[in-house]
C-alpha cells in the first residue's frame, strides 16, 4: 500500500525532477510562450513538497496530502499551470477517498483523476498542443494496462512511454489553448512546455511506482 509517508517522498521526487529541468522548461516556453514555465513548475512543486513534508504522517490521510499540495501549488504559481495542477491534485485527493493508505488500484485511480482534473479545468481537447496531450494518453495507457492485469510498476512504464509519445507529438501541432494559440503556425516544430513538464512529473511518479 501507499501511505502518507510514501506520498511525501513522491512530492520530493517530483520537485527534484522538475528543479533539474527548470531552465530547459523555461527555454521551451520562451520559444512559444512567455518563458516562465520552468520557474512556475519549480515554484509550485517546491511549495507542494515543502507543505506536504510538514504534515504529520500519523495525523494525515493521503486525501489531505493531495489537498495540501494543491493549495500550496496554487498559491505559489501565478501562471496557467497553477490552477491546472491544483485541480489535478484535488482530484487525486478525491480519488483517495479519505482512506488511510492507498492500494495500487486507488493510486492508479488518483493518477487517472489528475488527467481528468486537467481536462475539466483547462477544457483542452486532444491535439490542442497542451499538457493534456501528454496526460490523457498516459492515464489511458496506465488504466488499460491495469485492467489487463499488468503490475503497477509496468503500468507506469506504459504511462511514461505514452506521455513521452504524446509530448513529442505536440511538436507537429498548432495550439488551441494557452499563449501559443496566438502564434498560429509559428509554433509548429516546437514541443509544448506543459507537455514536457508533464513527462517529467510522470517519470517521477513512474520511478516512485517501481
Ligand atoms: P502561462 O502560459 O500562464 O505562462 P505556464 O507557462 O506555466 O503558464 O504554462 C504553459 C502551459 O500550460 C502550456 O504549455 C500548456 O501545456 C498549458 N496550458 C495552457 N492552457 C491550457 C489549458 N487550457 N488546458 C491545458 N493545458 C493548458
Ligand atoms: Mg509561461
Ligand atoms: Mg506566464
Amino acid at each position: 500500500t501507499i501511505t502518507t509517508k510514501d506520498l511525501q517522498r513522491l512530492f520530493v521526487l517530483i520537485a527534484e525532477a522538475i528543479a533539474k529541468k527548470r531552465d530547459h522548461l523555461c527555454e521551451l516556453d520562451g520559444a512559444i510562450g512567455d518563458g516562465d514555465h520552468g520557474l512556475a513548475m519549480d515554484a509550485g512543486c517546491q511549495a507542494a513538497a515543502k507543505a506536504v513534508g510538514e504534515l504529520d504522517p500519523a495525523q494525515t490521510a493521503p486525501t489531505a496530502v493531495f489537498n495540501v499540495a494543491a493549495k500550496a501549488f496554487l498559491n505559489a504559481v501565478g501562471a496557467s499551470s497553477g490552477p491546472l495542477y491544483a485541480t489535478a491534485f484535488m482530484r487525486a485527493g478525491a480519488a483517495a477517498k479519505d482512506k488511510q493508505a492507498l492500494t495500487d488500484d486507488d493510486f492508479l485511480r488518483a493518477f487517472a483523476a489528475m488527467a481528468q482534473g486537467i481536462q475539466e479545468r483547462g477544457k483542452a481537447e486532444l491535439g490542442e498542443k497542451t499538457m493534456f496531450d501528454a496526460w490523457r494518453p498516459s492515464a489511458d495507457a496506465a488504466q488499460d494496462s491495469w485492467r489487463s492485469g499488468t503490475p503497477l510498476a509496468a503500468c507506469f512504464d506504459a504511462a511514461l512511454q505514452a506521455a513521452h509519445e504524446g509530448c513529442e507529438a505536440t511538436s507537429g501541432m498548432t495550439a488551441g489553448k494557452g499563449r501559443a494559440s496566438r502564434l498560429g503556425h509559428r509554433v509548429i516544430g516546437h514541443i509544448d512546455p506543459g507537455a514536457a513538464s508533464a513527462v517529467i512529473i510522470i517519470a517521477a511518479i513512474s520511478k516512485f511506482a517501481q
